[in-house]
């Protein structure tokens, strides 16, 4: 049997029952496992320091000197055993709480030791809890040990003496039996050499025992190389082959309505960003094969525009559209919009929701199925049985990361031939790293310009104590004319007490705010969805000053005239949650502002948050840092792409090695596609390797 499929437990220091914790707690089978096991960090083992120079924030220290006492206290869970280590210098506490009758074994009173552990304080006085212990004359007898590997463990694994100590020993006995043969090349030479990257037998060695940090680095690069290159290689050729497969309508002129809302009709001068995005989506439309694009723009930047663009290309070629939006508020505006320059179009836009009666909506049935209808605009019942087209050839979603599964089976139903050309249109914007893994098999257009003349949203963090300032400031910008939303948190576990909250809030503002002068809506999800949409509809219609809301207002609703977002309890929302908020506001001429108010005791990350807020208005940036804070899997927009499994590689920090690494892929593949170079070979048997146990991209082709 190949060295690295056999079982741990046959390597010395492992044996059966160590074999089966490292299987439960690490998931580690075989030998392949383990050296797969990389350490997520290296201390350097070259420097013993005497005990009277340990300062207070020493991190890891390595120590020699001789055990002078050993001491058992307690009994049962509260079992401890202190030495104490003692140097020309000075004496140490060791302590263990855990694993004592291998530690007991090991202690000798008067023997030399090297010590080496973490600084801990108990009562001020300083001490290392689960020291690796070593014999000095064994130390010794191995000379310079350079960086030693740290390996995740488990207080399980410590507790049954496999510390990193232990790993590295096992992890020396297997390096020993693994020769060159043993770990075949996974890159092409070609990029070995031009890339400067180390051979995977060495890297993998050197992963685990580094001679010095230089190795240690350029190991990990290879390995972090290898690891987003075959992502990449394999997102691109999914969308490659997606191209050549999924053929599409071929929309193959801009036509007259087009250029007739284009030059005549169109308000404004369309921003840079929007016209290189709409010359990428009518590069898809026109090459026959299915359009697959997300269109990602922060809010106001007129993604909205691009999407009626986009239909009138459609409609140019013959082929009907439909719009998809999560709410019906959100659905009904984009309706309005739209009508008003479809009417002067002299086209035909009609409305589908749950609550479109029967009658009117036998109606608009009957002009899509005849094709009279150019769009239709709606929620999810867009996707219901009874719609048919006479022919789907452009589906869009708002606000919407993707199409389910199912969603997207029963739509593509819709269409005749192809499927339809996708659009999905979404403000939260991905960071770049995260778009290139979890989105790599679509194609991403950002539209990452402002139309001009928008004042940026001057937002501001206060407490509670100032509140009489914050309702002052309501007032004045009342008496402007304009309209503010008070937003509240709203989340299941605490629902009750939530909209307790909203409720004093609402109570508390109309002792400010009295009525008949002022008038407020509220809205909640706990309301009845036409008591929402009449609530909703009196502040769009400016018959009221003030919105109080939990977030259902976060999506896509348009109120130009509002300026001012207040968020109470801002250290409970997320940082794009924040974001889209402050979105609803800074739409119209005015200044705009977004008042974070908070309590006084904030937690690092929301410290973070709304400093971030308050500091940038860039989508992007502010994405970027909801990576830093949470991490790959947590960000909205991926989830449903599955976390990204990355074992060595990290987005947050490797984020242009992964750019520099895609570009390499790109270029490998196009300059040859099918992989068929003598040179490419491993590259196209690596693919077939590792798709076989893929992730899970998901995608909406
Ligand atoms: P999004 O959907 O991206 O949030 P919208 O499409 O709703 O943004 O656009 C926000 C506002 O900006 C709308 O009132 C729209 O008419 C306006 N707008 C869009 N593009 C431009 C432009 N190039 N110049 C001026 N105003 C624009
Ligand atoms: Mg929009």
């Amino acid at each position: 049997m190949h060295i690295l499929s056999q079982a741990i437990e046959y390597l010395k220091g492992v044996g059966p029952s160590r074999a089966e914790l490292l299987k439960k707690e690490l998931g580690i089978f075989r030998n392949g496992d383990l050296l797969m096991d990389f350490p997520f960090r290296y201390v350097d083992r070259s420097k013993i320091i005497p005990i009277i120079e340990i300062q207070a924030d020493s991190k890891s220290v390595q120590l020699r000197g001789k055990i002078t006492k050993v001491h058992r206290e307690g009994s049962g869970r509260k079992k401890r055993l202190r030495a104490l280590l003692t140097d020309e210098t000075g004496s140490l506490e060791l302590i263990w709480f855990r694993g004592l009758q291998w530690v007991d074994k090991l202690l000798e009173i008067g023997k030399e030791y090297v010590v080496f552990g973490k600084l801990g304080f108990f009562n001020g006085t300083p001490n290392i809890a689960h020291p690796e212990m070593e014999s000095y004359t064994s130390f010794r007898s191995k000379g310079n040990q350079g960086l030693a590997a740290v390996y995740h463990s488990t207080e399980k694994l410590n507790a049954r003496g496999l510390d990193s100590k232990a790993r590295r020993k096992i992890m020396q006995q297997l390096l020993d039996r693994i020769t060159e043969r043993d770990l075949p090349e996974t890159l092409p030479q070609y990029l070995i050499d031009n890339q400067q990257l180390m051979t995977r037998f060495q890297a993998l060695r050197a992963i685990h025992r580094p001679r010095h940090a230089a190795e240690a680095l350029a190991a990990r690069k290879r390995l972090k190389f290898e690891e987003l290159f075959y992502i990449q290689m394999a997102l691109l050729k999914k969308n490659q082959e997606r191209k050549d497969q999924q053929k599409g309508y071929q929309f193959a002129e801009i036509g007259s309505i087009f250029h007739r809302y284009y030059n005549e009709i169109l308000p404004f001068e369309l921003t840079g960003a929007q016209k290189k995005v709409l010359r990428e989506i009518r590069q898809d439309l026109a090459s026959g094969f299915q359009m697959n694009r997300l269109l990602q723009g922060d809010v106001g930047s007129g993604k909205t525009i691009v999407s009626l663009l986009t239909v009138l290309m459609a409609v140019d070629n013959g082929y009907q559209s439909c719009l998809m939006a999560p709410t019906e508020i959100l659905a009904q505006q984009h309706y309005q919009s739209f009508k008003e320059y479809f009417d002067e179009l002299g086209l035909v836009v009609d409305f589908l929701s749950g609550s479109v009666r029967a009658k009117d909506r036998r109606e608009v049935l009957a002009r899509l199925a005849s094709g009279e209808s150019h769009l239709i605009i709606g929620t999810h019942a867009l996707i219901e049985d009874p719609v048919i087209f006479q022919n789907l050839g452009l589906a869009i979603t708002d606000e919407q990361h993707r199409f389910g599964v199912k969603q997207r089976a029963r739509l593509w139903a819709k269409a005749r031939n192809h499927s339809p050309h996708v659009l999905v249109m979404t403000a939260t914007p991905i960071p770049r790293t995260l778009a290139m893994t979890s989105y790599g098999d679509l194609d991403v257009s950002v539209i990452d310009e402002l139309p001009p003349g928008r004042k940026p949203i001057q937002t501001l963090h206060k407490r509670e104590t100032q509140r009489p300032q914050v309702i002052a400031f309501m007032h004045d910008e009342i008496k402007k004319g304009r309209q503010i939303y008070v937003v509240y948190p709203l989340i299941e576990e605490s629902a009750k007490l939530d909209l307790e909250n909203l409720h004093d809030g609402y109570e508390q503002l109309l002792t400010y705010f009295p009525r008949p002068e002022y008038q407020m809506s509220i809205v909640h999800g706990r309301m009845k969805p036409e008591d929402k949409d009449i609530e909703m509809g009196r502040f769009a219609d400016a018959k009221t000053q003030i919105l109080v809301a939990t977030t259902v207002i976060e999506v896509g609703v348009n109120v130009p005239n509002a300026s001012v977002m207040i968020i109470e309890n801002a250290e409970r929302f997320g940082l794009s949650q924040l974001h889209q908020l402050r979105g609803r506001v800074g739409r119209g001429a005015e200044q705009s502002y977004c008042i974070l108010m908070s309590g006084y005791k904030l937690s690092h990350e929301a410290k973070k948050r709304i400093a971030t807020m308050c500091s940038t208005n860039d989508g992007f940036e502010i994405s970027q840092v909801d990576l830093e804070l949470r991490g790959p899997g947590n960000i909205q927009g991926t989830q449903q792409s599955g976390s990204v499994p990355l074992k060595i590689a990290d987005l947050v920090k490797d984020g242009m090695l992964l750019s520099h690494v895609r570009s390499i892929a790109k270029m490998i593949i196009s300059k040859d596609p099918d992989l068929s170079h003598a040179a490419n070979s491993i590259l196209r048997e690596q693919l077939e390797q590792r798709t076989g146990q893929a992730h899970n991209w998901s995608k909406i082709g």
